[in-house]
């Protein structure tokens, strides 16, 4: 059976393709219903089934592979590298069950991982997964304002972090962030449980704060059961920005993420249980969760969490984990690869890199020239793959698990099982043909492993996703997209403000937010600029409330750097912008809407398109005379 045919039966059966789908995992409880799709847009998937995400993860391989590899730990930041057998990360995960179920910690509640790269960090999740508690883990890389924003709005009883992270050899404390971060909540957690690495003092908050190693010795030989969940009870919820400046919390269910990783391991990414999974994203993104923790461990792989960059302390560092490790399936992001193609291309070849098999690329666009450069360099075939958080897994790529497809340049692939994607005209809602650049629209229910809602806000998932596209209920990627004559589709950048920094989402709306709450700005823009390293990096126009601050004069040089540190204080550096520059207005429609579509072309040095509407045409000289 071709590819198309699998397809075309995962929409005309969905119940039956996904039954047999389901039985890649464990159900303690059997499932009643495939699929109750009667209140649209709503889907929920193996009704009445009962699982639990730690057990397949963990507890299942236990027979058949107690002894084998199952986290393999690499920090080249601290020089820390080990790794815990399925039999240890048992242990450990049982261990931090019981440590939350000391703190009050049970069935619904939530937890809040603030965490580096480190093993605590797995094994939280995990607890927490075992014990019926829904995980929120927040990127490393966020700041207080991210934070407080997220603890407010999934109002955990217990936040668990650590006292700091590493970055390229600098200690980035995370204690002082999170302390505000919970001063600035409304919402207070009852305890917070500390990590400590050693590496940065920090004051513990006497009756909140509780050390996890001393706690680790009471609760060595605890014994923690799974809890067995409904497969549509919540398992995590996961923060990613969007258009409006307060972030949506991706929820997610239980039996069909586990379902639909399950699927994704064989069908997508033909591992191998037994064999190794190198995945460089980060446990505070969608990827990481998916295919740093869960997928592999379902799948019995082993897989690398990995503390580090991919040029420290040299550029083979990637290559000689595969080589250490013997990986067989390799996820990263272009920004990493292009990164590398700064290097010495012989890195490349100074490993035995002969157990890969494949490296998957996603989280931003993947030009050709990056992707040729690797896969000749590695001689490993190098698939892109297109999602979101919201999907948790890949929505187009190949599966070469089911039939081989050829990749086609600059296409992440198309349409997996599942996932009934169409390109839709904005404005009608009609479905375009082929070559017709449209919105990226997938037709409704969404397969397992897709966002349930958005926490607590079943109006906003709906107002959100299902609203955009006029007419017709469809959800919207809010990605534009084309399909060429053969199927493929190809991505042309997002309908929104929302950027993409280095595989980073990020919404330019929460940056403009963080720049207006410094007293000196009267209002501002942040738009995605296309960058040749990172993809797109954010750059920001300010008009100073002192008219008095003229730009190029020493008062705006430091205007410019405390708004750049403003906006590292509240979001963090992965949110700070390229470069604020100060103007003294803005370019607006005669309504008084900002035209950050004009402002990003002028960025670039594009049309700036048609400015009938512009108040003050010479807004955007101003931003052109800026740049510079
Ligand atoms: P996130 O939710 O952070 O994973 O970001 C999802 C967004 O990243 C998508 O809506 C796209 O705009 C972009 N994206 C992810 N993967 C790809 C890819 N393979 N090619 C192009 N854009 C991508």
């Amino acid at each position: 059976m071709g590819y198309h045919e699998a397809w075309q039966r995962s929409i005309d059966d969905r119940e039956g393709f996904w039954r047999e789908q389901a039985a890649r995992i464990h159900w303690q409880t059997p499932f009643e219903q495939v699929l109750d799709y009667s209140s649209p847009p709503f889907a929920r998937w193996f009704v009445g089934g009962r699982t639990n995400l730690c057990f397949n993860a963990v507890d299942r391989h236990l027979p058949a592979r107690a002894d084998a590899p199952a986290l393999i730990y690499v920090s080249t930041e601290t020089g820390q590298e080990r790794t815990w057998t399925f039999g240890e990360l048992h242990r450990e995960v049982v261990t931090m069950a019981a440590i939350l179920q000391a703190q009050g910690v049970g069935h619904g509640d939530r937890v809040l991982l603030y965490m580096p790269m480190i093993p605590e960090a797995v094994f939280a999740m995990l607890a927490c997964a075992r014990i019926g508690a829904i995980h929120s883990v927040v990127f490393g890389g966020f700041a207080s304002h991210s934070l407080a924003s997220r603890i407010e709005d999934a109002t955990p009883k217990v936040i668990v972090s650590a006292d700091a992270g590493s970055r390229a050899g600098k200690v980035v404390p995370y204690k002082g962030l999170l302390d505000e971060g919970i001063r600035l909540s409304a919402h207070k957690p009852e305890k917070v449980l500390m990590v400590d690495r050693g590496l940065a003092p920090f004051d513990a908050v006497a009756g909140r704060d509780v050390d996890v190693a001393a706690l680790r010795d009471a609760h060595r030989n605890a014994t923690v059961d799974c809890q067995w969940l409904e497969s549509n009870e919540v398992s995590y919820v996961l923060y990613t920005s969007g258009t409006t400046g307060k972030p949506k919390g991706v929820q997610r269910d239980v039996g069909g993420y586990a379902v639909a990783l399950a699927a994704s391991m064989e069908n997508i990414f033909r591992g191998e249980p037994g064999r190794t999974y190198f995945c460089t994203s980060d446990i505070g993104w969608v990827v990481g969760h998916s295919y740093i923790v869960y997928g592999p461990l379902i799948h019995g792989m082993a897989t690398i969490l990995y503390e580090g960059t991919p040029v420290r302390p040299d550029a083979g560092i990637l290559w000689q984990l595969v080589e250490r490790y013997r990986v067989s399936v390799m996820f990263s992001a272009p920004t990493a690869i292009r990164v590398l193609k700064k290097q010495d291309p012989s890195w490349l070849t100074r490993y035995d890199t002969s157990s890969l098999e494949t490296l998957f690329l996603a989280g931003e666009p993947l030009d050709e020239p990056t992707a040729t450069w690797i896969g000749d360099g590695l001689g490993v075939p190098v698939i892109d793959n297109y999602w979101q958080t919201e999907s948790g897994w890949p929505i187009l790529t190949l599966a070469n698990g089911i039939a081989p497809m050829v990749t086609k340049p600059g296409s992440p692939g198309v349409p997996m099982y599942g996932y009934d994607v169409q390109i839709v005209d904005e404005v009608t809602g009609e479905p375009l043909g082929a070559n017709q650049k449209g919105v990226l629209a997938i037709a409704p229910p969404l397969p397992p492993g897709c966002m349930q809602t958005v926490w607590r806000d079943d109006r906003r998932f709906i107002d959100t996703y299902f609203s955009a596209i006029p007419q017709r209920m469809l959800y919207s990627t809010f990605d534009w997209g084309i399909r060429d004559d053969d199927g493929y589709y190809f991505i042309l950048g997002r309908t929104d403000d929302v950027i993409n920094v280095a595989g980073h989402r990020l919404g330019t709306r929460e940056i403009e937010e963080a720049l207006l709450s410094h007293a000196g700005i009267a209002e501002c823009a942040v738009v995605g600029v296309a960058d040749s390293l990172k993809g797109q990096v954010a750059v920001g126009f300010a008009v100073p409330r002192d008219a008095a601050v003229v730009t190029g004069s020493d008062a705006a040089l430091a205007l410019e750097g405390e708004l750049m540190r403003t906006v590292e204080r509240q979001l963090g550096a992965v949110a700070r912008p390229a470069r604020v520059h100060l103007v003294t207005t803005l370019p607006k429609t005669r309504s008084g809407k900002v035209l950050r579509r004009s402002i990003q072309a002028a960025c670039e040095g594009r049309d700036t398109g048609d400015l009938t509407t512009i108040e003050d045409p010479t807004a955007l000289d101003q931003i052109r005379a800026a740049l510079r």
